[in-house]
């Protein structure tokens, strides 16, 4: 039997968080052993050789691979969390979702400058998200290696406007 793909752990639920939504789970990726292994190989693989010194994960999903990508790449892990989570001095940056503004913040001592670092998160869509910790992470003077994610959502035009910021970004299924 041929190896499952990433694409055919993931489900779409219909009308989720509102109607018309197809909310792409990652739950059932995430709780498959192979599903996992693969994700997290295939997220840090192209950057072993690289010198990844932090790996940042945008809130909430990000975090579990963050963490995970992090550790099999011998680098550090950082949040960047929404605004009020954070216990340290941070530095802030708002960015537009699809109702109104929310505002990521990140330990301002998280990352020195110069570090080489690597931005995760599971879904990539209109790039708001990841645009605003790209944003974060160059404030602390970080070189962004990449940002990179399980599922792009090109349609959305997310890809197109982290690669306009000059971001490098890797998606594992569409
Ligand atoms: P963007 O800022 O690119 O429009 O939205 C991406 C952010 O919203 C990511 O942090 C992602 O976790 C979340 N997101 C938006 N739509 C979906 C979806 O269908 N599935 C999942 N898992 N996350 C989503």
């Amino acid at each position: 039997m041929p190896q499952k793909a990433i694409r055919d752990y993931i489900r779409t639920i219909p009308d989720f968080p509102k109607p018309g939504i197809r909310f792409r789970d990652v739950t059932t990726l995430l709780s498959d052993p192979a599903g996992l292994a693969m994700t997290i190989e295939q997220l840090a693989d192209p950057y072993s050789d690289v010198g990844i010194d932090k790996v940042i994960g945008l809130e909430a999903r990000g975090f579990i691979l963050a963490g995970a990508v992090a550790h099999r790449l011998g680098a550090g892990f950082v949040p960047v969390r929404k605004a009020g989570k954070l216990p340290g001095a941070v530095i802030s940056q708002s960015y537009s979702l699809e109702y109104g503004e929310a505002t990521f913040e990140l330990h301002e001592d998280a990352i020195e400058p110069g570090e080489t670092v690597l931005i995760v998160d599971d879904l990539l869509a209109t790039g708001g998200t990841a645009a605003a910790g790209a944003m974060l992470a160059e404030r602390l003077g970080a070189r962004i290696a990449a940002c990179a994610f399980v599922v792009d959502l090109p349609d959305l035009g997310g890809h197109a406007r982290l690669v306009q910021m000059g971001l490098t970004v890797q998606t594992l299924c569409a």
